[in-house]
C-alpha cells in the first residue's frame, strides 16, 4: 500500500519536533487565590520556566518529551491524536516554529 503523502506542515514538524518535547501553559494570576509572585515562585520551584506577558498573564513552560517520541520519530505517527496534527507551535516558539516560514 502506498504511504500517505506528507503535507508541508507535516514535513516541517517531523524535522522540528519542538512540540513533542516541551509544554507551554498560558495562565493568569486572577485565577489563583494567592499573589502573583507566589504563583510564579511555586511553578519555578516545580521546574517550570515562567515568563510574564502583558496584562500580567503568565506562560509556564516545561521540558517534557512525549512518551511516543522515539529516536525514529513518533511511534504512533499514523494514528497520532488530531491535536498533534492541528496544534500550531507558533504561539509557543515564535519564529523558531518552522510553520512560521509558511506565512
Ligand atoms: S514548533 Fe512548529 S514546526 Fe515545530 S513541531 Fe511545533 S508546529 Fe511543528
Ligand atoms: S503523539 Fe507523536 S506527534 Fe503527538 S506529541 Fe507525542 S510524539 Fe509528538
Amino acid at each position: 500500500m502506498k504511504a500517505k503523502e506528507l503535507s508541508e506542515k507535516e514535513r516541517l514538524c517531523i524535522s522540528c519536533q519542538k512540540c513533542c518535547k516541551e509544554i507551554f501553559i498560558y495562565t493568569h494570576p486572577i485565577l489563583y487565590s494567592c499573589p502573583t509572585n507566589t504563583v510564579v515562585d511555586f511553578y519555578r520551584a516545580r521546574g517550570f520556566d515562567v515568563t510574564k506577558l502583558g496584562e500580567d498573564a503568565l506562560i509556564l513552560s516545561l521540558k517534557h518529551t512525549c512518551p511516543h517520541l522515539t529516536p525514529e520519530g513518533c511511534d504512533i505517527y499514523e494514528k497520532r491524536p488530531e491535536a498533534c496534527v492541528d496544534y500550531s507551535g507558533i504561539e509557543d516558539f515564535g519564529d523558531d516554529c518552522l510553520w512560521s516560514t509558511l506565512k
